[in-house]
Parts: C-alpha cells; sequence; structure tokens
C-alpha cells in the first residue's frame, strides 16, 4: 500500500503550480466566451502563492499541507475559484488530520469530502457545468489509481462542452453557454494530472 507523507503532498501542490503555469493562458481562454477571461491569471496567482508559503514554512504533514495552500488560495484569489478550490484543499486536508502519513484510501475520501464541502459552499452539484464535473468523476476514479483519476477528470472536463451553465458566471449566458468547455472543470482535471505525474 502506498504511503503518503507531506513532501508529497509539497510535490503535488509544487507539480500543480507548474501544470497550471503552463496551461494558463489556455485556462483564460476558456473563460473568455463564457467567464472574464480571467481565470488562468487568478489560478497561476493563487499557486504561486502556494508554493512560495510552502518553500518558506513547509507544514509537517498531509494535511497541514493541504490545509495551508487552501487558506493560501482563498486570501490570494479575487474570482469564484479561490474561495472553492480554498475549500476543497482546506477541507480535505482537515479530513486527513494530523496523521504524518497517509495512505491513498485515506487520500481518496479526504478528498470526497472536500468535493462535497465544494457543493456546499457553491450550491452546485455534477452536470451544472463547473469544476464539479471534473472533480467528482476524478475522485471516484481514484478508487482504481493515479491515473485513472487523472483520465476520469480529463474525460468530466470534456463532458462540460454540451452542458448549459447553471452556477457561476456561464450561467450568465444561458443556451449561450452551450458547447464551450468550463475553465474551472479544466483546472480541475489539471490537479489531477499533476497529482499522476508526483504519483509516478
Ligand atoms: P470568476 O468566475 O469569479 O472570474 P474564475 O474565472 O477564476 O472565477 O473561476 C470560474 C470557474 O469557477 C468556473 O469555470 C467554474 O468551474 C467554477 N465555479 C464558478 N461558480 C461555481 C459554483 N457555484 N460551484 C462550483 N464551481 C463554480
Ligand atoms: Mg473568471
Ligand atoms: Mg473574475
Amino acid at each position: 500500500e502506498t504511503v503518503l507523507d507531506a513532501a508529497f503532498f509539497v510535490r503535488w501542490m509544487t507539480a500543480a503550480a507548474a501544470v497550471i503555469d503552463r496551461e494558463a493562458d489556455r485556462l483564460t481562454e476558456l473563460d473568455s466566451p463564457i467567464g472574464d477571461a480571467d481565470h488562468g491569471r487568478n489560478m497561476q496567482r493563487g499557486f504561486a502563492a502556494v508554493v512560495t508559503m510552502l518553500e518558506t514554512e513547509p507544514p509537517a504533514t498531509p494535511g497541514a499541507v493541504l490545509t495551508a495552500a487552501g487558506r493560501q488560495l482563498i486570501s490570494s484569489v479575487g474570482g469564484a475559484s479561490g474561495p472553492l478550490y480554498g475549500t476543497l484543499l482546506r477541507r480535505t486536508g482537515k479530513t486527513l488530520g494530523e496523521a504524518p502519513q497517509v495512505s491513498a484510501a485515506e487520500l481518496r475520501s479526504a478528498l470526497a469530502a472536500g468535493v462535497t464541502a465544494v457543493g456546499q459552499l457553491g450550491g452546485s452539484a455534477p452536470g451544472d457545468k463547473t469544476m464539479l464535473d471534473a472533480l467528482t468523476p476524478g475522485v471516484a476514479a481514484l478508487a482504481d489509481s493515479f491515473d485513472a483519476a487523472a483520465v476520469a477528470s480529463q474525460e468530466g472536463a470534456l463532458a462540460t462542452v454540451p452542458m448549459q451553465a447553471r452556477k457561476g458566471r456561464a450561467s450568465y449566458l444561458g443556451e449561450r453557454s452551450i458547447g464551450h468547455q468550463d475553465p474551472g472543470a479544466t483546472s480541475s482535471a489539471l490537479l489531477f494530472a499533476a497529482l499522476a505525474e508526483v504519483a509516478k
């Protein structure tokens, strides 16, 4: 059974920051027809702040790494994605508790609690064309493997294209939101891609 320590979670957040940095322009492009063209910048700013925090004061446990990262996202990102991703990571971190090491199964159930908290904060559910459409299948597929979660979340992001948005800025467009991929679902898939990468 794989054992994940605090250093693993620091590597995950660092890899997430790197892939978000590479994909920032694309995330902003996706946010332009159905949003306000800032998702890439929002995520870049937030995860850069997370990396700086982790470098200057690395927390000692997996739970503390995610809790501190979530707190950092909430304080450094102005858009909707800041509190939503911040809540995801904070709730996941709090659920992991103070254990020095956690199993992949423990990470999966903690992430499931984090995803539930996102839905509560956002008043949203899968099918609303949001990050939940990638997070929910991603967490479910974590039962199989990190790679399966990366694939499932990416498929979930692609599946937002034909959906009509019911939450967030994209919902203001009504039927005109159909035919565009949700930027937040796309960044969620990047978080699972980074997780699969560091788990190798
Ligand atoms: P803003 O819309 O404030 O500019 P961002 O562009 O950074 O924030 O993030 C937009 C993304 O946030 C959307 O693509 C969507 O995935 C997600 N989102 C917005 N509102 C909600 C909500 N109520 N529930 C879940 N996710 C949401
Ligand atoms: Mg936006
Ligand atoms: Mg905005």
